[in-house]
């Protein structure tokens, strides 16, 4: 396993290029990229999760010049508004809630005293939170003793400059990149296994191990290959999205929002040069033109440039690797942007498939196990997005009645059950989002626990009230010190040679 080929040159192309040039630098590994100009990217993904940090930190990206080249802003959570009932809002922060007593969680104890007149909504009691509600940022510290240790954050960027901001990097690690269209596809007549490509211009290249990322084409995956398609429609309906920048207004927020509208949501995430737009939804609830006329009508500043439509089937490749071909990113499968986990997607695939990497060819083990983690990674993020739509109180459309009665898959349903009973997050190994995350939703939801942990009530109530009280003080008093996000930008170097830290900065 020598010679890799991947197909494609958006953000997981370049994102597996950069990876593996980067992370298996020395194994003498001759990597080539195949993209066609002409056929373009996707060019949306501006929300990323935590895990994006580690990657480019770990290939050896520096961080202020990755934020100037991709007009990035910090992220530190998600505000949902209008999901559990129109009117109310929460942060899904990438942080703690509190601080745990004697291994209890902190919502525990927040649980009990919930019916107290001064105790204030759960979302008081995250350092995230208030920074966010302040437009603060600061990186978080290193030592766990500081409630500066209680949290991470993410990036927002320019989903059309990653990708050729990694080119760039992958190319001084010795990546070849070839311009032009595969046309055809040749299989090894016994093994089926994919032996070389040809191009549109009539060029051959040949490879051991085929990475596909070309998208919702799937040129290898499923054109070639057959993977077959799992869809998870019937739990996620919606299927289009339209798209559209804007100017940005006021001062530059650190987080992304997403807004339930009649029939799906509406993202808009603050990049330094402008902000980014877009509508979710389900066709089978709303028109194209219904879809569109809301989002602009939502639309924070001046709209620059015509809404783009896009369309999709929310659901995975049954094999994301199949013979000696590996779908990494929307080739393998798309779950909607609601908790901007595709790129994370695509770097599980990549390190998954790193801690994989055949020695040579007939590597049926490293395969079974990779397509198993990868399932769990897809089933996992797709039962967290459900619950945003199911665990509501909204009953004002159709939309909202289809998925408020939703039949939800068994996994879902069981964990749910299991925080209702007594506020216990069920526990996993693999996969994304931890306690805090989901306590996030079911509470920000409404979906109330009936009870507590029994270890709670070993701590007299008086001393839980003025632990709380501290703790509420701290975060916000801690938030208040924190620098504003652009003035954190600014004085970093981070900002974009594409256009100021917006014009309120
Ligand atoms: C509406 C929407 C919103 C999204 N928002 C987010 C978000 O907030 N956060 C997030 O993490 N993700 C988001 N995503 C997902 C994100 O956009 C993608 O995961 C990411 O851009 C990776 O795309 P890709 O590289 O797999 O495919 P693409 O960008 O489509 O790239 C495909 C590449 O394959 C090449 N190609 C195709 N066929 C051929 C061929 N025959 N020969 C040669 N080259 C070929 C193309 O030229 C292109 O270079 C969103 C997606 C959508 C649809």
């Amino acid at each position: 396993m020598k010679k890799i080929i991947i197909i494609g040159g958006g953000t997981a192309g370049w994102m597996s290029a950069a990876g593996i040039s980067s992370m298996m630098a020395g194994l003498d590994l001759d990597i080539t990229l195949i993209e066609s100009e002409a056929i373009g990217v996707v060019g949306v993904g501006e929300a990323t999760l935590p895990h994006i940090k580690f990657f480019n930190e770990t290939i050896g990206i520096n961080e202020a010049e990755f934020m100037a080249a991709t007009s990035a802003t910090f992220k530190l959570g998600i505000e949902f508004v209008d999901w559990g009932r129109l009117g109310d809002s929460y942060i899904h922060p990438f942080g703690e809630f509190g601080l745990a007593n004697a291994g209890v969680p902190f919502h525990q104890y927040y649980n009990k005293m919930s019916d107290q007149s001064d105790i204030g909504s759960l979302q008081d009691y995250s350092l995230p939170i208030m920074a966010c509600r302040a437009g603060k940022f600061e990186p978080p510290s290193q030592d766990p003793r500081s409630v500066k240790s209680t949290y991470r954050y993410a990036y927002q960027f320019d989903a059309i400059k990653y990708a050729p901001f990694l080119r760039r990097h992958a190319e001084a690690r010795g990546v070849t990149r070839i311009e032009g269209k595969v046309t055809e596809v040749k299989l090894d007549a016994e093994s089926g296994d994919i032996q070389r490509l040809r191009l549109e211009n009539g060029r051959e290249v040949k490879g051991d191990l085929f990475i596909d990322c070309t998208g919702f084409y799937g040129l290898l995956i499923e054109k070639t290959l057959k993977a077959g398609y799992d869809k998870w429609t019937k739990w996620l309906p919606v299927d289009r999205a339209v798209a559209v920048p804007c100017k940005s207004t006021g001062p530059l927020l650190p987080y992304t929002r997403a807004t339930a509208d009649k029939a799906g949501w509406r993202w808009r995430i603050p990049l330094q040069h402008r902000t980014g737009n877009g509508h979710v939804y389900a066709s089978d609830f709303i028109s194209d033109e219904d879809a569109r006329d809301s989002l602009i009508e939502n639309l924070e500043g001046q709209m620059l440039s015509e809404p783009r439509l896009l369309r999709f089937t929310t659901g995975k490749r049954r094999k994301l690797w199949i013979k000696n071909c590996v779908a990494i990113g929307l080739s393998g499968g798309f779950l909607e942007p609601l908790e901007s986990t595709s790129i994370y997607l695509i770097q599980e695939g990549i390190t998954k498939l790193i801690e994989l990497f055949p020695r040579r060819s007939g590597f049926n083990i490293d395969r079974e196990e990779y397509n198993r983690l990868m399932d769990i990674e897809f089933e996992r993020v797709r039962d967290f997005l459900i619950l945003h739509y199911h665990a509501t109180e909204r009953d004002d459309t159709p939309f909202w009645n289809h998925m408020r009665r939703l039949d939800i898959p068994d996994s879902l349903a069981e964990k749910m059950e299991l925080f209702r009973c007594r506020g216990r997050v069920a526990k996993y190994d693999l996969g994304l989002f931890l306690e805090p995350s989901w306590v996030a939703v079911y509470m920000g939801q409404r979906f109330a626990a009936q009870d507590y942990d029994r270890r709670v009530d070993l701590l007299p109530q008086d001393s839980v009230s003025s632990h709380m009280n501290g703790l509420r003080n701290l975060m916000a008093q801690t938030a208040a010190k924190m620098p504003s996000h652009q003035a954190y930008i600014k004085k970093h170097n981070m900002r974009s040679p594409h256009g100021a830290v917006t014009s309120a900065s």
